[in-house]
């Protein structure tokens, strides 16, 4: 999926000041408004759209890295349903909205439009990378990490406030919401929004927590364990609902976002869920058959070798590649046998070999009945 440059969708250009985006999202989230547009997915699209770009463009260290990398600087891994790249959800968007409209709302459109009440904070993400070899990949696997992150603060239980000791808020008098009315273009409406005192919450942390200072979090170490499922991929993310880090004064928890990585491995090659093994065999053995051991993911196994292989033929062992990520299905192992031609020989070797030459049985066959390279491709791909 493709996306639209983000300066095209506010409809500023690359210097824009801050203040002109700000207004560019202004206008647009006030034109492509859900409650303005019931039912109309294409204006929802544009709304989601507007808000994602207005999330990069306003924040500067977000808004370079876009200049610089363009999307892939701010969307992460792909396949994820964290980060930007999947897009914002509405509760995103609308608790953006008290930064933009300000505490007092704006003609009707606010947060609140959607219940009022308090602000939900949610703490940011956690990005880890995850390094897997190919026995792991094949079983799936149960990982334990260590994490540096923002968790509650035990002392005063996330609260930021030294021994329970609140305000009332003087700004909504501790009902969290300001309401006002106001003549809209849709007629008058009674607006409530979020207060811009206390974020929603009533009251107001008097004694700030000795061990916080009124965050309501701390930095601490944490194991976290995972289940990776078998069969995933280099560059894959897995999202882990609600441990990422804590959010200021109780939130809800992030996400931990895993992205991995894949081990290479010394004999074995991936491609999707199959795997490839190029083997050689000497000529002898090729010509009059033999046995050989093939690594496979679990264990050698043996493979028979029939007398008169070519070299090029590929061996399929059915089922013993990885797993399949998104279905029940399971890869094979691909073993290209290659003929070991001798690159030195002993003169006593050379004259035996001489001696061959001329044998009718040793000229090569054009019309040999193997399947040539462009066949074998083409099952393979198909
Ligand atoms: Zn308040
Ligand atoms: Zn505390």
């Amino acid at each position: 999926m493709s996306k639209r440059d983000y300066y095209e969708i506010l409809g500023v250009s690359k210097s824009a000041s801050d203040d002109e985006i700000k207004k560019a999202y202004r206008k647009l989230a006030i034109k492509y408004h859900p409650d303005k547009n019931p039912d109309d997915k294409a204006a929802e699209e544009r709304f989601k759209e507007a808000a994602e770009a207005y999330e990069i463009l306003s924040n500067p260290e977000k808004r370079q890295r876009y200049n610089q990398f363009g999307h892939a600087g701010v969307g992460g891994a792909s396949g994820g349903n964290g980060g930007y790249g999947g897009g914002m959800n509405m509760d995103d968007i609308f608790s953006q909205f008290g930064d933009i409209f300000g505490g007092g709302g704006f003609g009707g459109f606010s947060g609140s439009s959607r219940g009022g009440g308090r602000r939900v904070v949610r703490g940011s993400n956690l990005r880890i990378k995850v390094k897997l070899n190919l026995q792991e990949i094949a079983k799936g696997v149960e990982k334990k990490l260590k994490v540096n992150k923002f968790v509650s603060c035990n002392t005063c239980k996330g609260s930021g406030a030294k021994n329970g000791t609140f305000d009332t808020c003087k700004l909504c008098n501790g009902s969290g919401v300001q309401v006002r009315t106001q003549q809209t273009f849709l007629g008058a409406m009674q607006t409530q929004t979020t207060c811009s005192g206390c974020n929603g919450e009533g009251k107001t942390v008097k004694d700030k927590c000795n061990t916080c200072h009124g965050d309501g979090i701390v930095r601490a170490e944490e194991v976290i364990s995972i289940n990776i499922p078998a069969g995933v991929a280099e560059g894959m993310q897995l999202s882990v609902g609600g441990k990422g880090n804590a959010a200021p004064r109780g939130g809800i928890n992030g996400d931990l976002l895993v992205l991995i990585e894949e081990e290479e491995h010394l004999e074995l090659k991936r491609d999707g869920s199959n795997l490839f093994y190029d083997s050689y065999v000497n000529f002898a053995d090729a010509a009059l058959g033999t046995s050989i051991e093939i690594p496979t993911v679990d264990a050698k196994v043996k493979i028979k070798i029939e007398p008169g292989t070519q070299s090029g033929k590929v061996l399929r062992l059915k089922g013993k590649g990885l797993p399949d990520v998104n279905s029940y299905g399971t890869g094979d192992l691909l073993i290209n046998i290659n003929v070991w031609t001798p690159q030195h020989l002993s003169a006593e070797e050379k004259k035996a070999l001489e001696a061959f030459r001329a044998s009718k049985n040793f000229a090569p066959n054009p019309n040999r009945k193997e399947k040539g390279f462009f066949d074998r491709m083409k099952e393979y791909f198909e």
